[in-house]
């Protein structure tokens, strides 16, 4: 099953490398105009993003909208959240991630009102490919966590129908591309 996701992931990860510029943008701006319209998204006071690693979607174009905005930080195996902008810069983490600064003022679980979740893969019952770090699925295990609505991020060609799944998996509520939202069945 390892094998099975990592060849996958490497599959489409070269993919999206791939991508110009021009069009990594062009459908990254696409995937922010179906956010906005989207009522879940327009309703969220309280969003939790990325910051755009390796030509994921870039969301950056939503961050001027009046939300309050939270970014994750990698601490050992989980994610930390943090408020964005805040009054500390933000730094380069693991990998080259950008990533927020240890001091930038938490945003607590109960104040969350929909996760932005990016993905190398999804497929039609919402479930998710990433990095395989499983940082997503291990906060979504949590409990306070896993009822939180869910918009996985992912361009067209990420999207297949069914992926292989371990049991920690956690599915996704919706899935953005540039295409549009997708309601899992
Ligand atoms: P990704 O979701 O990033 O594609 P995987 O699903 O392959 O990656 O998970 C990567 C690792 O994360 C696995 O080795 C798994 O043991 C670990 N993991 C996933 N969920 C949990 C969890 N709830 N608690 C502890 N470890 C977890
Ligand atoms: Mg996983």
């Amino acid at each position: 099953m390892k094998e099975v996701k990592a060849t996958l992931r490497k599959k489409l990860l070269q993919k999206r490398r791939s991508l110009s510029l021009k069009a990594w943008q062009y459908k990254s701006q696409q995937i922010c105009d179906h956010l906005q319209a989207f009522p879940l998204f327009g309703e969220a006071k309280t969003i939790l993003t990325y910051f755009s690693f390796r030509q994921e979607p870039d969301l950056s174009s939503l961050f001027a909208l009046n939300k309050v905005w939270g970014v994750p930080r990698c601490v050992e195996k989980s994610l930390s959240w943090h408020v964005f902008p805040s009054d500390f810069p933000t730094q380069t983490g693991a990998y080259g991630m950008t990533e927020p600064h240890p001091e930038a003022p938490i945003l607590t679980v109960d104040r969350v009102d929909l996760i932005l979740v990016p993905c190398v893969a999804c497929d039609l019952s919402g479930y998710r490919l990433g990095y395989g770090g499983g940082f997503y699925d291990r906060l979504f295990s949590s409990p306070h966590w896993a009822d939180k609505p869910t918009i996985g991020i992912v361009f067209q060609f990420g999207l297949i129908e069914a992926l292989a799944i371990d049991p920690w998996d956690r599915p996704l509520q919706f899935i953005c591309t540039e295409a549009g939202i997708e309601f899992p069945g």
